[in-house]
């Protein structure tokens, strides 16, 4: 009613304006989360298919809010990202995951999503370089998941970089093959070592033809360029038995587990071990 007066308001969409405040909100939060140090990260186990041993893990944040409970990245990260808090939360990621993966066992490897964003900063190598001798990490243990937003930034300078991270012995993850535009001419140009398949190409596996196809072609140019390849999404025993018949390296998804914060992952790798 305040702004009746105002003329313009008074046409806006009470829904758009409770949007822009919850937004506005959102933005207030974020910006004091990481002092008051409500991130966590959590790790989900990326699995042989044949043998199912644990190789390594995928750090993906969660946002500990204290009125909203955990909050999920696809609400926040989005947020981060054009705001520029991406950068000090993604480099918080990035320390505590080299942190506690430094402690597991040493074949097994680390994977954390870098955001366009974070691919901006020029101290990325910095803070990279920084995670890892701090926590003594060794760098072959760790693998950055990029997806193609990354790659349409400014191509040369991206290509730098990745060769740079690829020279220090750092893996690198196509994230999301087969969602983007483009993705065959980035695996062409950049250093990539490894692909992931998006869960959008497994849910229907293995009944889906279509989808078997995709997937079967996506293995053979992994296998062709020298690519190890992920299944992300796997949530049935069919579609674990398909990733393997197929040869893939890792698979990841619920049918394993889902990511677990960090004291229950010990305890899935302790289990794991004793089986
Ligand atoms: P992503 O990189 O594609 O990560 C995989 C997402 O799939 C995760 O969602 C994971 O929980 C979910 N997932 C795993 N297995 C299954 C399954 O079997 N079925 C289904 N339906 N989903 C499964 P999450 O944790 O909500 O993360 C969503 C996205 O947020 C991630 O997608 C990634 O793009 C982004 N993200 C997460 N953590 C970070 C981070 O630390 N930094 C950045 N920049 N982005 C992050
Ligand atoms: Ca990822
Ligand atoms: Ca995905
Ligand atoms: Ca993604």
């Amino acid at each position: 009613a305040k702004l009746d007066g105002k003329g313009l308001a008074r046409r806006f969409d009470p829904e758009l304006q409770r949007q822009a405040r919850e937004r506005q909100q959102m933005e207030i939060d974020l910006a004091q989360a990481l002092i008051r140090n409500e991130f966590e990260v959590h790790y989900q186990p990326l699995v042989d298919p044949r043998t199912l041993e644990v190789k390594a893990a995928e750090a993906l944040v969660r946002w500990r809010h204290p009125g909203r409970g955990l909050v999920s990245p696809v609400d926040f990260i989005t947020v981060a990202e054009e705001t520029g808090l991406i950068s000090g939360i993604g480099s918080w990621v990035l320390s505590r995951a080299c942190q506690d993966a430094a402690s597991w066992p040493s074949h097994m490897r680390i994977a954390v999503n870098l955001s366009p964003t974070q691919f901006r900063d020029p101290a990325l190598i910095e803070t990279i370089m920084g995670a890892l001798s701090a926590s003594g990490l060794p760098p072959q243990r760790l693998v950055l998941e990029i997806t193609e937003g990354v790659l349409l930034l400014d191509e040369a300078r991206t290509l730098t970089t990745l060769e740079l991270l690829r020279a220090y012995g750092i893996g690198l993850a196509m994230d999301d093959f087969g969602t983007g535009y483009a993705s065959l001419g980035y695996l062409r140009r950049f250093p990539f070592s490894k692909i992931k398949i998006d869960r959008s190409f497994v849910r229907d596996l293995p009944a889906d033809r279509g989808c078997a196809a995709i997937f079967q072609a996506i293995v053979a140019l992994a296998g062709a360029l020298n690519m190890s390849i992920t299944v992300e999404g796997v949530e049935t025993v069919e579609q674990l038995n398909f990733a393997a018949e197929e040869g893939c390296d890792l698979v990841q998804g619920y049918y394993l587990s889902r990511p677990l914060p960090l004291a229950e992952f010990h305890l899935f790798l302790n289990r794991r071990e004793a089986a």
